[in-house]
């Protein structure tokens, strides 16, 4: 038996039980959690915002140590260090043969099903079986998961750092680095400064972005900004008219790169106004699939803006967990001061409570106590 964190339906508050963890089994690996990080869709899964099958054990960021590997696993060995990857791809669908693994169809699949793809999940609640999110589920003592939802990570990382980097750092680094590909001397817009917002700013700033607007309802998170590059701050609190005052900042153009990091139509369209013509327009935030956003049609060829959204950064995690690695070892991204609380698993609620009242950066949960 574990400790792990039970979401039981849907719109109710999780909860910290001991549920049965089935031994590895071929090309699955058992991993003791180190540290886990909560995330906005942990929220979105528990508000049925991000549709899920119940009962689920919660959580996708995360870092730990491989305890045991099933049958024919050649890539892990006990004692090795290991970050989740909640998108594992596949390999073989059209997406992973064409350099797009954030898009596999059956990693997609699996998140919809709650399994792995053999149809099982390794954790059991008195005989039934419980959902795992995303082939991870690392809000646990301990997990099982296939062999490609893991990467090594060095040694000498701290777990906590660690396991941000397979969502909030990830996610941001990726949406600048690969999906809007930010160029040196750019304006850059961007909407929401919480955990990925944050990684969005400090990358398009590493990629030479020379004017970088964040904005934000919450005082505390536009500091946060300012600490990790933002040039300008904006509170629309104070400041309505938001992209009035991104034209006043970039001569009347607008921004050549607007990253939506809120998941909202409302801050989806406001950051399609920041995009100067001709710019790109960047959907990072994870809105709810009912939810729908227009656009006005003359504008879309008048304008040339493009729109696109960035699933997981559009990562390729075996090239980009090094290099994230290695610019936080340089001192170049600033991963440990991402972490703004810690709570021992036990103390979920609390953790939840935290980020809602938008004081967080990133929140640690210790399965092993802090
Ligand atoms: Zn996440
Ligand atoms: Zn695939």
């Amino acid at each position: 038996m574990i400790q792990a964190a039970l979401l039981r339906e849907v719109g109710t508050s999780p909860e910290v039980v001991s549920v049965d963890l089935q031994a590895p089994g071929p090309g699955q690996v058992q991993v003791r959690v180190k540290a886990a990080g909560l995330c906005q869709s942990d929220l979105s899964v528990i508000y049925g915002k991000i549709p899920q099958l119940t009962p689920l054990i919660l959580g996708h960021e995360g870092a730990g140590v491989v305890e045991q590997v099933g049958e024919g696993v050649t890539g892990f060995q006990v004692g090795e260090h290991v970050i989740f990857n909640w998108v594992p791809s596949c390999g073989h669908c059209w997406y992973c043969e064409h350099e797009r693994t954030d898009l596999c169809e059956e990693a997609f699949m699996q998140m919809t099903l709650g399994t792995q793809t053999d149809g099982s999940t390794p954790f059991a609640l008195q005989g039934e079986e419980v959902y795992q999110f995303s082939q991870t589920s690392c809000f646990a003592e301990q997990t099982v998961v296939p062999e490609n939802a893991l990467v090594k990570i060095d040694r000498d990382l701290p777990f906590e750092v660690a396991a941000v980097m397979g969502c909030a750092v990830l996610t941001g680094f990726g949406a600048v680095k690969h999906t809007a590909q930010v160029t040196p001397g750019s304006t850059v817009a961007v909407i929401g400064c919480g955990g990925v917002g944050l990684n969005v700013i400090q990358t398009a700033k590493l990629m030479g972005a020379t004017t970088i607007i964040a904005m934000d309802r919450t005082e505390q998170k536009l500091q946060d900004a300012r600490d990790f590059g933002a040039t300008h701050t904006l509170n629309p609190l104070h400041t309505p008219d938001l992209i009035g005052a991104t034209l006043d900042l970039t001569d009347q153009l607008g921004v050549d790169f607007a990253f939506e990091v809120v998941g909202r139509p409302e801050t989806i369209q406001q950051a399609y106004g920041l995009a100067r013509k001709g710019g790109k327009v960047i959907v990072v935030g994870v809105a709810s699939p009912d939810q729908e956003v227009t656009f006005n049609a003359f504008a879309l060829p008048a304008e040339s803006k493009v729109i696109t959204g960035s699933w997981y950064g559009q990562a390729r995690m075996e090239e980009d967990i090094p290099e994230i690695t290695r610019l936080y070892q340089e001192g170049k991204l600033k991963l440990q001061e991402l972490i703004s609380h810690r709570y021992p698993l036990e103390q979920l609620h609390e953790a939840i409570h935290t980020l809602e009242a938008g004081e967080a950066r990133r929140i640690i949960l210790l399965p092993g106590g802090v």
